[in-house]
């Protein structure tokens, strides 16, 4: 059917809340690596639905699991057992050495479900007086839109009008171990990072600092809660970003790619301790934990493990910063990245990111800006080495553009 039948643009814009800014591009079809416009265009995902499809658009074995369970069971509340779930609570937990899975639908909600479940423990184990619990967070951070996290986000867009916000949070500068030293206290029951800061740029903290964070919160009885969202399930190049600092945290959130972007998903993994709280009746989702998630998630991990994703993305990862770092363009201040989860900034003076996305639309990539000043670039984790080369080809291009 022809793109002109319904304006979709101008449909959007009339009908929808207007909370986001799309590149102009209608999307119709999607396979691994790319994706096709109404107007049959193709184009290399640079954005993966922000790495919800780190394992390729349409993968077909997800796919095949998904139809498989959605002509069986799709839901049953957990008001009842179903045949998905204990599969799921075992494979995820093999996977990524926790004791206890907390599953429920978006990254948002993992997010709440693990302050509600740290703040429990706070009460209940380390036995902090009621009401009096702190959460340590990060300046810059992004865990979602809900109006618990949305209350402790730095940046004034997010938070702007949306108040009152909850009280109990306390704010430290990121990669700053002395800052987190000097904010706890006796109440402190957490410290909610993420290993990589995604939505403000990819910004990645200095070596170490994550061996300090842990040894920090051992010493203080504070659990580290690592929001996985966006860096978990091989982005970074390993499972989880975790790894390359050799730490574990207490709490590790994932989301996104947890389903490789067929599906809401998301999951809170604990130790005992922090997930061991949670009594029948207090706390729940309707969607959580169904048949057809369950299924689609135990796909996704699968395929992300026998299908080497995971190393794909740290050999991929490497020549694309690599080939970032090549370019010689005066538009460029900084190249940053870990594995396939990378940024372009810019220099303030080259103007705003977004007309570059624009301009490399135009040469048929599609990535998205942060910041005004910033082009993230990441990838489905199954890109190969001449797709890479094709990709900085464009990238170079755009970026040595003269746009005066
Ligand atoms: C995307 C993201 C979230 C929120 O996930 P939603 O599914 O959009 O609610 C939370 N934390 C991080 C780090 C994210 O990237």
């Amino acid at each position: 059917m022809s793109s002109s039948v319904i304006d979709f643009v101008a449909t959007e814009a009339r009908f929808g809340a207007q909370n986001y800014e799309p590149i102009g591009v209608v999307l119709s079809r999607g396979e691994g690596i790319w994706v096709w416009d109404t107007d049959g265009n193709r184009y290399l995902d640079c954005l993966s639905a922000y790495s919800a499809v780190s394992q390729g658009h349409c993968h077909p074995k997800i796919l095949a699991a998904m139809v498989e369970q959605a002509h069986r069971l799709t839901l049953t509340s957990r008001a009842f057992h179903n045949d998905q779930l204990a599969l799921f609570y075992e494979e995820i937990a093999a996977l990524t050495g926790s004791h206890k899975v907390l599953p429920m639908n978006s990254g948002a909600e993992a997010v709440e479900s693990a302050i509600k479940s740290v703040r429990k423990w706070g009460y209940e184990v380390k036995g902090v007086p009621d009401g009096q619990a702190e959460i340590i967070v990060c300046a810059n951070n992004f865990h979602g839109r809900t109006l618990g996290i949305v209350g402790f986000s730095t940046d004034p867009e997010t938070r702007t009008h949306f108040g009152p916000f909850a009280p109990g949070f306390k704010l430290i500068p990121f990669g700053d171990a002395p800052a987190l030293e000097a904010a706890i206290t006796p109440n402190t029951v957490a410290f909610l990072v993420e290993p990589i800061q995604g939505e403000a740029g990819v910004i990645i903290p200095p070596a170490g600092y994550f061996t300090e964070v842990r040894k920090l919160c051992t010493a203080n009885n504070v659990m580290l809660v690592l929001d996985e969202i966006q860096t978990g399930l091989g982005r970074t190049g390993k499972l989880l970003a975790e790894q390359h600092e050799g730490i574990e945290a207490d709490v590790t959130l994932l989301g996104k790619a947890l389903s490789g972007g067929f599906y809401p998903v998301s999951a809170v993994l604990s130790n005992n301790a922090v997930l061991g709280t949670l009594r029948p009746g207090q706390h729940g989702s309707t969607f959580g934990g169904n048949p057809l998630a369950c299924a689609v998630a135990r796909a996704a991990m699968r395929v992300l493990v026998e299908e080497g994703m995971i190393e794909n993305a740290a050999r991929q990862g490497a020549r694309f910063l690599e080939g970032l770092k090549a370019i010689r363009a005066n538009t460029i201040r900084e190249v940053r990245g870990r594995g396939l989860m990378l940024a372009v900034e810019l220099h303030p003076e080259a103007g705003r990111a977004r007309r570059y996305c624009e301009a490399l639309q135009g040469k048929g990539i599609l990535a998205k800006d942060t910041h005004e000043h910033t082009i993230r670039i990441a990838p489905p984790l199954v890109i190969t080495s001449d797709q890479v080369d094709w990709a900085l080809e464009r990238i170079a291009a755009v970026l040595t553009q003269d746009f005066s």
